[in-house]
């Protein structure tokens, strides 16, 4: 059980407390209820894939945003994580591509630009018809790090590069910024 309380706490958003409610909770639930979540936790990774062209997740080896045709594979905007993709296709203004790191830079974490998806993004815009990269990276240390790394290693390719405005709070995520400051950080954006 202190296993399981332990495991549970590792989660994002989960402490001490919370793992051992869950853990209570879990005890004393049904078994098909208990069945049904450990089923589903060993299935999400199992049929979730990382798309091959931009790492956001998907069901196929492409994801949905990727094969859509009306999309414009001319303007990819560069996030940190999945989530970032749902936040900003909530607003419904981003009608380009994306590109998922999965991470930023972080030296305190030990996260080098080998472990983001940094030369992928390279390699796509070095195929052609790319014209605007747009680096939405969390406004955080980590986050602008990154963008001030990839707008360096973006800079000898003729493509336009552009930072989201700061309408978003510094420390804040692109995950939790409200639609209407996330259109206006889009809208808004320079060029670097
Ligand atoms: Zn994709």
């Amino acid at each position: 059980m202190s296993q399981l309380v332990s495991a549970l706490s590792r989660l994002p958003g989960i402490g001490r407390r919370s793992a051992e409610r869950i853990v209570f909770y879990l005890l004393k639930a049904r078994h098909d209820e208990v069945d049904e979540l450990s089923r589903l936790l060993i299935a999400v990774k199992a049929n979730v894939l990382f798309c091959e062209t931009c790492h956001n997740f998907s069901d196929q080896k492409t994801c949905h945003i990727c094969r859509d045709p009306g999309r414009d594979p001319g303007l990819i905007c560069v996030v940190e994580d999945p989530k970032d993709v749902i936040a900003i296709e909530k607003t419904g203004i981003f009608v380009g591509l994306y590109h998922v790191l999965l991470g930023a830079l972080s030296a305190l974490e030990g996260i080098g630009p080998g472990e983001l998806r940094i030369q992928d993004l390279v390699e796509r815009i070095k195929k052609g018809r790319v014209r605007e990269v747009i680096l939405a990276t969390n406004p955080n240390t980590e986050g602008e790090t990154t963008a001030l790394y990839i707008a360096k290693v973006l800079k000898p390719l003729p493509i336009k590069i552009s930072r989201i405005a700061h309408g978003i709070p510094v420390g804040s995520m692109v995950e939790y910024a409200d639609q209407a400051t996330l259109s206006r950080a889009m809208d808004h954006r320079t060029a670097l």
